[in-house]
């Protein structure tokens, strides 16, 4: 089962992803944490070029082929073997942000940028994607707070700029409705977090 977690910056992604895989680890489940870009050596790597501040030179195709050069290197190193031994695994960002991000919010086009992400990934979707909805300002509020997370590139983008990312979430969800389910990120943390492992649970006992 491969899981994702999407949704603009400041959403509580990766707090909810890390509570969510310990509680599971706790209940004996063999579940991969695992992020995007990044995950293993290479694609941190790549990660590190994409999001240096001093990379302001980066053309936007640039940075939508070495995120699909990180995904590919990422599901070949990681993810296809964890899920070939059985494993729940669950990612904290994939395809989606790249159609957000780089197809929408950049102007490349989603279905460009879907192609060659289609090349990269080789049909391996995820089976279940949670999208973690929440308005870039107050998201944009909780990261000026959460002074121990790494600066970036995007950290330079203007509030519009997260905006669109949104508009590109919500074309996603009407895109794949099976796929992507919605949640109110604005609650708190608790609450936030309860309905992520309802959604999850459901899935474990299909
Ligand atoms: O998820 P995380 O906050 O670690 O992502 C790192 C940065 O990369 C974020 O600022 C995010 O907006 C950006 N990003 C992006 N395009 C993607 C994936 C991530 O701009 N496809
Ligand atoms: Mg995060």
């Amino acid at each position: 089962l491969f899981i994702t977690f999407e949704g603009p910056e400041g959403a509580g992604k990766t707090t909810i992803i890390q509570k969510v895989a310990k509680e599971m680890e706790n209940g004996g489940i063999d579940v991969v944490l695992t992020r995007e870009p990044g995950g293993i050596q290479i694609s941190e790597q790549i990660r590190q070029v994409i999001l240096d501040p001093a990379n302001t030179a980066m053309d936007a195709r640039t940075e939508a082929l070495l995120y699909a050069a990180a995904r590919r290197q990422h599901l070949v190193e990681k993810v296809i073997p964890a899920l070939k031994k059985g494993a729940i695994v669950l990612c904290d960002r994939f395809i989606d942000s790249s159609l957000a991000y780089q197809g929408h919010a950049r102007g490349l086009g989603m279905d460009e940028v879907l192609s060659i992400n289609q090349f990269a990934i080789q049909e391996l979707m995820p089976d279940k994607t949670l999208y973690f909805d929440i308005e870039p300002e107050i998201g944009l509020k909780r990261i000026e707070a959460h002074t121990g997370r790494e600066v970036n590139r995007l950290d330079l983008e203007k509030v519009t700029f997260h905006h669109k990312v949104r508009e590109g979430y919500k074309i996603l969800l009407e895109r794949f409705p099976e796929r992507i389910t919605s949640i109110d990120a604005s609650a708190s943390l608790h609450t936030v977090y309860e309905e992520t492992v309802a959604i999850i649970e459901k899935l474990l006992v299909k």
